[in-house]
C-alpha cells in the first residue's frame, strides 16, 4: 500500500509553494463535480545514486493531453513547462534514500458545464522506498468498470476512480490489497490502479484497452521489453476463469510496476515465475539505468 507523506512543498498556481498553501475554492468544478485528470510519474535514482530519472515523461503528458481533451479541459502548459515544473519540486524534496512517486493533476478551477473552463497544474510528489514491490494477493471485485459510453476508462480522471475505492474497501474486507475489475461483459478490465497481466504457455496476455483498461504507460514498456528480449506478448480479452488457472500473474502500473500475484480469490499460484521475473529485472535494470532500454526512457533532473 502507498505511504504518502505530507511533504513541504508542492506546485500550484504556476510555481512552488508551501503545502498549505495549495488550496481549491469550494465553489470550483474541480471540487463540486471532481472534475481533474491526473498522471501518476515515477522517478527513480540510478544505480549509484549520483542521477535521478523519470519515466516515460513525454508519454505521460501525451496522456494527461488526451484526457484533458476527452473532458473539454483546456491544458494550461506546454511540454517544456511540464517537465521543468516537475524537475523543480523534485529537486526540491529528493533524498538519496528514496525514489519519487509523483501525481500531475490538472484541475478545473473557474468555469461550470464546459463552458469558459480554465484547469491549473497541480504537481506533488512523495518519496517511496527502493525495494521492488513484494507478492501480493488479490481478489476479484463485485464492482464492474464502466463502459467507455458511461464514463470511459481511457480518462485518467478522479471520477473514474470512485469504483476502484469501492472495490479496494470491499478487497480489504476479504484481506486483498487490490482487486480486480471485470467489464461489462464479465471479461477482465483491469485492477483498480493497475493492469493485470496474465502468463500461460510462455505467453504475455493482457486485455486491449477497448476491454475497459486504462491506456496503460507500463504495458506498452512490457511489450517492448518482451519483443526485446524474445517473450511473445498479446493483448486479447481474458475470462476470469483464465485468471485462476494462469501460470503467472502480475500487477502493471507506474507505481504498482511488476507486482507479482501470488494468490487470486481462492486460487494459489505457481510460486516460480519465470517469464515475469526476466521482464522485472529487465525493466529495473532500465529503470535505474544500468542497462537503458528505449522503452523505459528517463527524464533526468539536474543536480540542486
Ligand atoms: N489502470 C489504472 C486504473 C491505473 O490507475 C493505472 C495507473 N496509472 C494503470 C492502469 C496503469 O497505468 P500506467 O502503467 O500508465 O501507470
Amino acid at each position: 500500500m502507498i505511504q504518502l507523506q505530507k511533504p513541504d512543498w508542492v506546485y500550484f498556481e504556476g510555481r512552488i509553494r508551501k503545502w498549505d498553501e495549495a488550496r481549491l475554492h469550494i465553489s470550483t468544478e474541480a471540487v463540486t463535480r471532481g472534475l481533474n485528470v491526473y498522471e501518476g510519474l515515477k522517478g527513480y535514482w540510478n544505480e549509484n545514486g549520483t542521477e535521478f530519472g523519470i519515466v516515460a515523461m513525454p508519454r505521460h503528458f501525451a496522456r494527461l493531453q488526451r484526457s484533458a481533451s476527452l473532458l473539454h479541459i483546456p491544458c494550461p502548459v506546454e511540454y517544456g513547462q511540464f517537465e521543468q515544473a516537475c524537475h523543480e519540486l523534485v529537486r526540491l524534496l529528493y533524498k538519496p534514500e528514496s525514489d519519487m512517486w509523483m501525481r500531475a493533476a490538472l484541475y478545473v478551477v473557474e468555469g461550470h458545464w464546459g463552458e469558459g473552463t480554465v484547469a491549473d497544474l497541480v504537481l506533488t510528489a512523495y518519496h517511496q522506498p527502493k525495494e521492488p514491490p513484494r507478492p501480493i494477493d488479490i481478489g476479484v471485485s463485485t464492482w464492474r468498470r464502466a463502459s467507455d459510453a458511461a464514463l470511459p476508462p481511457r480518462i485518467k480522471t478522479s471520477t473514474n476512480y470512485q469504483v476502484a475505492r469501492l472495490a479496494r474497501i470491499e478487497g480489504r474486507g476479504r484481506g486483498y490489497s487490490e482487486m480486480v475489475l471485470l467489464n461489462q461483459y464479465d471479461r477482465v478490465a483491469e485492477a483498480t490502479g493497475a493492469c493485470v497481466l496474465m502468463v500461460r504457455d510462455g505467453l504475455v496476455v493482457t486485455p486491449p484497452a477497448s476491454e475497459g483498461r486504462l491506456e496503460s504507460i507500463t504495458v506498452e514498456i512490457v511489450r517492448d521489453i518482451c519483443a526485446s528480449i524474445g517473450i511473445g506478448f498479446l493483448e486479447r480479452p481474458i475470462d476470469r476463469t483464465e485468471l485462476y488457472v494462469a501460470d503467472e500473474l502480475s500487477l502493471a502500473g507506474t507505481l504498482a510496476e511488476l507486482t507479482p500475484i501470488h494468490r487470486i480469490d481462492e486460487y494459489l499460484l505457481p510460486e516460480n515465475t519465470p517469464v515475469m521475473n526476466r521482464i522485472r529485472d529487465r525493466f529495473w535494470r532500465a529503470a535505474r539505468a544500468i542497462d537503458c532500454h528505449s522503452a523505459v526512457d528517463l527524464s533526468i533532473v539536474s543536480k540542486k
